[in-house]
């Protein structure tokens, strides 16, 4: 028996408390990182994103710890401490315009010809 959950509705934590952990994951680098609520548990699950802090890219909520997902076994726990949005989602979130090259760039760890 699981009682009447007392959280705010659609919140981080209500979520929590239906579906256990929650992950975030990008599927462009194919990680995951577990979603800690610590600051956001009373947060409406519906008005917050997410980014990949390495390539800058949206990041999926998920319910399930994706690398158990069938299609998704290769994705890889990768925890940062403290993530920081990437600077390209910081961009798009706040509606500037930046250059695509550097999005891909970034994201697939391309080097810059050395000379
Ligand atoms: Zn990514």
């Amino acid at each position: 028996m699981v009682g009447p959950f007392r959280g705010v509705p659609y919140s981080f934590g209500a979520l929590r408390e239906v579906y256990g952990p929650l992950f975030v994951r990008c599927d462009v680098c194919r990680r995951y990182a577990r979603l800690y609520l610590a600051e956001i548990r009373d947060t409406d699950s519906r008005t917050k994103t997410f980014s990949c802090c390495r390539g800058g890219t949206d990041g999926a909520l998920a319910i399930t710890e994706p690398n158990t997902e069938t299609g998704m076994t290769d994705y890889r726990l990768d925890q940062v401490e403290g993530p920081q949005r990437h600077p390209a989602a910081v961009d798009r979130l706040s509606g500037a315009l930046k250059p695509a090259y550097r999005l891909s760039a970034n994201h697939y760890g391309v080097k810059a010809p050395s000379r």
